[in-house]
Formats: C-alpha cells, structure tokens, sequence
C-alpha cells in the first residue's frame, strides 16, 4: 500500500521505518524536521513519563524498550544507562514495573539526604539529535522520501492510507481538543565523564541525562503553556538542582537552553478511522514519553495499517 506519514518527530520516524520493512510504499510529509522538532529536545531517558493509560503504555514502553535495546551496537545514538529515580516518600513499584527486566531498590543508607526510597535500572538513552538523522538516513536508504511541508488538512494527502503522527499539531489536524502542550525547558552542558542519570519526580521535576557529548539537565511540566521562549530564571532553578543532585556539575560549560511542548493528551491516541476520504490511522499524544514509546506504538500502526 501506499501510505503518507504526517510528521518527522521520533513516532512519525518510527512508523515510517516499520512500515517501509512492512513492505509499504512510505512517503513523510513534516513541516518540521530534525532539530526543529519536539523529539529533538528530549532528554531522552528511556522512562513512562505523563503517558497513559499505564497499561498500553507499560506494553508499548517495553516493546519500545527492546527495539531501543537493539540499537545500541549500531550507530543510531542510543546506549544502555544505569541510573537512579530518587523518591520523597516509600513507594511501591512503579506502574510501567513489567517493561523493565530488572528493577533494584536503592539501600536506605545509600539514599541522598531528603529522600525516603529509590530505584535502580538500565534503560536506553537516546541522543536525539542523532537518532533523528540516522531514521533519516536509513528511511532515505530505503527510499522513503520526508518532504518538508505544512499540511492543512488530513485529505489532501494522496496515499492508501494516511497515518497522522502530527504531536502538538494533531490538535488542528485531527480536530483533537483534548491534545494538550506541557512545556519542558531544559539546559545542556558539556559532558563531565557522566554515565548515570539521576530522576526526581517530586515538584520540581530535576532530571541529569547523560548523552553522548553533552548532558541534558532538566526540567519542568507546565500544563498549557505554550511559550517556547527560554526564561533564564527557569535555567538557572533548574541548573542549581542538577548541580545539588550531582555537584560534579558545578563548572559544567553551558552549551545550550531549549524549550519543547510535550504533545499531553488524557490517553495516547494509536486508532484507525476510516470514515473520511481515505482511512487514517493516528498516533499521538505520547505526552513526556515519545521516545520510549515510539516504536511499540509502530507496531501496532503496521497491525492498524493492515
Ligand atoms: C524537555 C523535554 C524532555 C523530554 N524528555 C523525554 C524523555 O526523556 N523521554 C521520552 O521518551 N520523551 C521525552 N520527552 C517527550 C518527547 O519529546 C515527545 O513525547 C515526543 O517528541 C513526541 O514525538 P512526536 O513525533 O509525536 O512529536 P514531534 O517531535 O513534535 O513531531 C511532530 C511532527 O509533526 C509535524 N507536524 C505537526 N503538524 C503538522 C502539519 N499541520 N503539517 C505537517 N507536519 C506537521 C511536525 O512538524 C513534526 O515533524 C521530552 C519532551 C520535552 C519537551
């Protein structure tokens, strides 16, 4: 079949990529690609963050898991990283438990001053920048073309089938109120010898995701607001809580601010319509967790894409 895929973030990527192996004849369509994308400025740290509902996505994320899992040797951008969630309060285990092999509690006496519980796993870390030119290249090597354009409305796409991969965009596309922005600031520094990344959930979010050359410090979840201008006070809150986390930071060199609109959605959309002029298939709303969960939602658009 013929199928046109909206969007060149890590889904609309993803999907290609499966399709095309599908045997399908693919072409992108994106307004945006590459560094200009949402996908571009995650951190991006395996891990079910703001995606529902849990039990789709803990078999999405570890599906998504493993295709990362599998890419590590190759020159996609992705590596396997230990790392530690810290935890104000004792927990038990977390929801999205079964995506991961293996999950440790943090000893009490190892736990950082102010936290009660923790745990430690090995997840895939993707470096965005990357991965997004490697599923380029490798969808070009397949012949998939991404063409660079704007697209009004789902029908004027020419294909079998659409499958709209749009993020945010779905909003205005697919007609989805429902599609929410939760803007995410983050700074990145110049790699310090870094190789564990370090989480804390509770207000304020604070992440330290260690990449390839760089090291991504995170961060903040603001629900509906869309300014995707940098705010310095929000760097500097967010730099001195890496840097109390890991003081090794400290004289980190600051190589970048960005802003991205993670595209919330009250549950991830992957559903095949078929009532207008073609059918399409939809795969959006993967809110904090589009890269774990881009490519376990590409499985199930191939099954949809029939
Ligand atoms: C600060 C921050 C940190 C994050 N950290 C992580 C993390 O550690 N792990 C993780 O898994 N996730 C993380 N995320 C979430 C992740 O970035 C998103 O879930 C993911 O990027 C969504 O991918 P997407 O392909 O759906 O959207 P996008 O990357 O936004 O791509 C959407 C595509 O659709 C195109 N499009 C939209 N409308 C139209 C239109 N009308 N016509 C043509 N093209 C259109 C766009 O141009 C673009 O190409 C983070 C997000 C932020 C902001």
């Amino acid at each position: 079949m013929r199928v046109t895929v909206v969007g060149a973030g890590i889904v609309g990527l993803a999907c290609a990529l499966r399709l095309s192996e599908a045997g399908h004849r693919v072409s992108v369509v994106a307004a945006a690609r590459g560094s200009a994308t949402t996908s571009s400025v995650a951190a991006a740290l395996w891990y079910p963050y703001r995606a529902h509902p849990e039990r789709a996505v803990t078999r999405w994320a570890a599906l998504g898991y493993a295709a990362l899992a599998g890419l590590v040797e190759g020159p996609a951008g992705v590596r396997m990283r230990t790392g530690t969630e810290l935890l104000r309060e004792v927990s038990p285990d977390p929801w999205w438990r079964d995506a991961v092999p293996t999950l440790d509690r943090v000893p009490a006496a190892e736990l950082p001053e102010g936290y009660a519980d923790g745990w430690t796993l090995t997840v895939p870390v993707v470096d965005t920048g990357v991965h997004l030119a490697w599923l380029e290249e490798t969808l070009a090597a397949r012949g998939v073309r991404v063409a660079g354009q704007r697209v009004g409305s789902l029908d004027e796409l020419s294909g079998d089938v659409v499958v709209d991969c749009a993020g945010l965009g779905a909003r205005e596309l697919a007609g989805d109120r429902s599609v929410q922005a939760v803007r995410g600031q983050v700074v990145v520094v110049e790699q310090v010898g870094l190789t564990r990344w370090l989480l804390d959930q509770s207000d304020p979010l604070t992440y330290v995701v260690p990449r390839l050359q760089t090291i991504v410090l995170g961060g903040s979840a603001d629900e509906g607001d869309e300014d995707r201008d940098v705010r310095p006070v929000t760097a500097e809150a967010v730099r001195a809580r890496a840097v109390a986390l890991v003081p090794a930071l400290a004289g980190a060199r600051v190589l970048a601010h960005q802003v991205g609109l993670r595209p919330a959605r009250p549950a991830v959309r992957v559903e095949r319509v078929d009532a207008g002029a073609r059918p399409v298939v939809h795969c959006y709303g993967h809110g904090g967790a589009g890269v774990t969960l881009a490519y376990g939602c590409a499985e199930d658009v191939v099954t949809l894409v029939g």
